[in-house]
C-alpha cells in the first residue's frame, strides 16, 4: 500500500529563485483571514512556478508573488483541457512545526495523472521540494486552530500556444495554497447523496483514475441535479451499475461482520485518504476488500442490515458519513455507525501530531528552528 520513495540518483536539486511579494499581507491582516477561512477562497502571498519544455526539461523554478498568470489565448489547456492537479494539506503541530501527510503518494499520483494526460512526469522529489519552498516563504499562513490546515494545490497544464491536437511541448507546474477550516462546520454531519443515473463521470479506459479538471467539468451538471434534488453530493455508477465514487471523494461500506469494502475499478480516483483509513482499519483487525459493489448490493445490503455504515472520504472533508441515498424513485435512509468518526479521529490525530505516526506518513515541511535553510 504505502511505498517509500527512492530518490532518483543524479537528480539535480531545484534552486528556486525567490521574488518576494511587496504587497504581502501584514501579520495582522493574515491573522484576521485565518480566523475562519471559507474553503478555497483565501490564498497566501506566494506561489510556485516551474517550467517544462521538451528541450529544456524542468527549469526556471521560481517562488513568486501570488497573482494572475499571463496566458496566450491559444494555450492548449484552454482548448483541449490538458491539465492535472493534486490536493494535499499542511498541518501545524502543537510545537509550531509544519507537516504534511504522505506527499510521496500525491507525487506518485501526479505522475500517474501526467502519464494519462500526456503531460511530463514531475520527479516526486521536486514535488516535495515545491511544497517545502512554498512553506519556506508562506509558513505563517498555516493556521493553528482546531481542524484548520493549509490546503496546497499543485497543478500542471499545457501552456504552449497552438491549436493542433497533440501533447503540448511547453507546460507549467504551479503550487498555490489556501488556508482552510473544517470542511463541515460543527463536525462531520451525515451528507445526502443523489444517485446519478443519466450521467457518468468517467468510462472504461477514460480518465477517471487521473486527477484532471475534465472529470470535474463532467460532474458539474449531475452535481447541479443533486442540489435540485435537495442532496449535498452525487454518486456515480459505471456502465455495469457498479458504484464508483462521489466525483471528489471515495466511498467505503462497512459490513455487519466488520469487513470493509470499497469499490475498485480502473475509472476510480485512488484516494490517499481512503488508502490511509483502510490501513488504520486493517491495523484494528478489520478485513479489507477492494472489489466491484453494485448499486443493488448497496441498496439490498442496507435494507437487510448487512451494511451497517457507509461513508465518503477525501483530503478536503476527510470523512463524511452518508445519511441518505436518493434515486429517481426511492429515498434510502442509511445506517449511521461509530467507525466513520473513530477512523476520522485517528487519522486527524496522526496528521496533527496528537498520536504516534507508526506508518511514517508525516513529512516535515518547515525548516527546524536553529537550522536556517538556504531557501530563506
Ligand atoms: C482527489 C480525489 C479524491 C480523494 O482523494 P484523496 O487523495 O483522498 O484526497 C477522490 N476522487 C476524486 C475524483 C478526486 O479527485
Amino acid at each position: 500500500m504505502s511505498l517509500t520513495y527512492e530518490p532518483d540518483a543524479g537528480l539535480a536539486p531545484l534552486e528556486f529563485t525567490i521574488t518576494r511579494n511587496l504587497a504581502a499581507k501584514s501579520a495582522a491582516e493574515r491573522e484576521q483571514l485565518l480566523v475562519d477561512p471559507a474553503f478555497g477562497t483565501t490564498f497566501t502571498d506566494h506561489m510556485i512556478d516551474i517550467c517544462w519544455s521538451v528541450r529544456g526539461g524542468w527549469h526556471r523554478p521560481r517562488v513568486q508573488p501570488y497573482g494572475p498568470l499571463s496566458l496566450d489565448p491559444a494555450a492548449a489547456v484552454l482548448h483541449y483541457g490538458q491539465e492535472i492537479f493534486e490536493g494535499i494539506k499542511a498541518y501545524r503541530h502543537a510545537d509550531g512545526s509544519v507537516w504534511t501527510f504522505r506527499p510521496d503518494q500525491n507525487g506518485r499520483r501526479l505522475q500517474r495523472s501526467a502519464r494519462r494526460l500526456a503531460l511530463p512526469e514531475l520527479p516526486v522529489e521536486y514535488f516535495i521540494e515545491s511544497l517545502k519552498a512554498l512553506i519556506a516563504v508562506d509558513g505563517a499562513w498555516v493556521p493553528s486552530g482546531a481542524d484548520q490546515s493549509l490546503y496546497l494545490r499543485p497543478f500542471m497544464f499545457a501552456k504552449e500556444a497552438f491549436l493542433g491536437v497533440r501533447p503540448a511541448n511547453k507546460v507549467g507546474y504551479y503550487v498555490i495554497a489556501s488556508p482552510v477550516g473544517a470542511y463541515f462546520k460543527g463536525g462531520a454531519k451525515p451528507v445526502s447523496i443523489w444517485l446519478s443515473e443519466d450521467y457518468a463521470r468517467a468510462g472504461k479506459g477514460g480518465t477517471g483514475a487521473a486527477k484532471t479538471g475534465g472529470n470535474y467539468a463532467a460532474s458539474l451538471l449531475p452535481q447541479a441535479e443533486a442540489y435540485e434534488q435537495g442532496c449535498d453530493q452525487v454518486v456515480f455508477l459505471d456502465q455495469d451499475r457498479n458504484v464508483e465514487e462521489l466525483g471528489g471523494m471515495n466511498v467505503v461500506f462497512v459490513y455487519k461482520d466488520g469487513t470493509i469494502v470499497t469499490p475498485q475499478s480502473d475509472s476510480i480516483l485512488e484516494g490517499i485518504t481512503r488508502d490511509s483509513i483502510l490501513q488504520l482499519a486493517a491495523d484494528r483487525g478489520h478485513k479489507i476488500e477492494g472489489r466491484a459493489v453494485s448499486i443493488d448490493e448497496w441498496r439490498s445490503g442496507v435494507a437487510s442490515g448487512e451494511i451497517v455504515e457507509v461513508f465518503a472520504c477525501g483530503t478536503a472533508a476527510v470523512v463524511a458519513p452518508i445519511g441518505v441515498l436518493k434515486g429517481r424513485d426511492f429515498v434510502d435512509e442509511q445506517p449511521l455507525g461509530p467507525l466513520a468518526q473513530s477512523l476520522r479521529d485517528e487519522l486527524t490525530d496522526i496528521q496533527y501530531g496528537r498520536r504516534e505516526d507508526t506508518h511514517g506518513w508525516l513529512v516535515r515541511l518547515d525548516e527546524p528552528a536553529g537550522d536556517a535553510g538556504s531557501a530563506a
